[in-house]
């Protein structure tokens, strides 16, 4: 062998038997081969198990499907390159010209797009309510066929909480599917209910220190397989590097959820009590309006605080510009503790009523919670508020 082909061709190291890694290496490979043409034949025909090419299937992105599915109590996952590209892959899978979507104006904006914009160039048509309706639920289900009802919980930014037994009897008491983004909540909450496929960013909570992207959808063996063979030429594959930080991430993952939704706690108690904020929106707090519903469907009631500044759009300026530990970021789930303002929160495509229906006022501010002190983060959140109150 002559040196240009050994560097193509470097030595094999064969793990001895009964010897192996603590972590699983990351298959950073994008082809697989077989021993023999036949076994090749063989696998292409369905009539062997194994890998072949990156984009439709890996060892380490499959080891993060397999772990993500159990964590959510299904049977399987496909993930993808962001969660963005997983509701676009799973909204295209499941949908043909003619078929009707509901959905919700609380819901995550490229959402919302796909399903406006998007799938309507393809002759999809979509009603658009409040998740809270659920007697408009019901009409909009009996006025026509629906192939599925996406909604998410607790809802962004003004996290509402969806009431998730309600909308999947509603949903398949109509035929229609209920999908969920449930990036919010996490991989451990709303397994228990009858939602058939879940929706995860894995940029988020799965990650944690936000310095990779991903998605994810979780859901039973049936649904999954049917939804395998679009994502393979949708093309919007995971990198096994990046399932290999996230499979990382995940190792920390409970412990942040729970830090975190713990601090998120004290955040909320300290801003109900601020004379200079209007509105504090947090399940865990009992004066939420849902917060009985909250403790029916969920553990921990996540790290998203959100809350109305009684001064409006130029005291959140003030406020934001104010603050030292907290990023004016998007994004959510991370270490660090970020915010985003009204302002950064485009909701401009939807009517008055849908405006309204949303939620968001000028003051509106949303806090995501991260891992530091959270004394630091109160006396921060303090004497922002008190600076630009003034
Ligand atoms: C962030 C987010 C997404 C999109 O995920 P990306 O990884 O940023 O593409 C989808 N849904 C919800 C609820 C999100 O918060």
């Amino acid at each position: 062998m002559k040196k240009p082909t050994r560097v193509n061709h470097p030595p094999d190291v064969p793990m001895p038997a009964g010897n192996r890694p603590l972590v699983a290496p990351i298959y950073q490979s994008v082809k697989f081969e077989f021993e023999t043409a036949e076994d090749t034949e063989r696998f292409l025909h369905g009539e062997r198990a194994g890998f072949f090419y990156s984009r439709t299937s890996n060892p380490t992105t499959r080891q993060l499907e397999l772990l993500l599915a159990e964590l959510q109590g299904r049977e399987d996952c496909l993930v993808t390159a962001t969660g963005v590209g997983v509701i676009a892959q799973t909204l295209l899978a499941l949908t043909k010209q003619g078929d009707h979507v509901l959905c919700f104006v609380e819901t995550y904006n490229p959402t919302r797009y796909l399903i406006r914009r998007l799938l309507g160039r393809f002759g999809v048509t979509h009603t658009m309510l409040s998740v809270e309706d659920l007697a408009g639920i019901e009409r909009a289900l009996a006025a026509q066929p629906t192939r599925l009802v996406l909604f998410e919980s607790p809802t962004n930014p003004v996290t509402k909480i969806a009431d998730i037994a309600a909308i999947t009897r509603l949903a398949h008491g109509a035929g229609a599917l209920a999908v969920m983004d449930n990036t919010f909540a996490g991989f451990h909450q709303h397994g228990e209910f009858e939602v058939d496929l879940f929706l995860h960013s894995l940029t988020k909570y799965a990650s944690g220190a936000g310095d990779v992207m991903g998605g994810a959808v979780i859901g039973r063996t049936g649904l999954v397989r049917a939804l395998r063979t679009d994502f393979g030429v949708l093309g919007g594959a995971l990198d096994p590097h990046a399932a290999f930080l996230i499979l990382r991430g995940m190792k920390t993952y409970f412990a942040r959820y729970r830090a975190q939704t713990a601090s998120a706690l004290r955040v909320a108690e300290f801003l109900a009590a601020h004379t200079a904020v209007a509105r504090v929106h947090y399940p865990g707090l009992p004066g939420h309006p849902q917060h009985e519903l909250a403790r029916r469907q969920m553990q921990d009631f996540g790290t998203i605080v959100t809350f109305d500044h009684k001064g409006g759009a130029s005291a959140v300026r003030r406020f934001a510009d104010q603050l030292r530990y907290f990023a004016l970021a998007v994004s959510l789930g991370s270490t660090e503790s970020l915010l985003v303002t009204s302002q950064m929160m485009a909701g401009r495509e939807l009517s008055a009523e849908q405006q309204r229906l949303s939620g968001i006022t000028e003051g509106t501010v949303r806090l995501s919670i991260g891992l530091e002190d959270v004394d630091d983060l109160l006396e921060d959140l303090n004497q922002a508020l008190n600076a630009s109150a003034a």
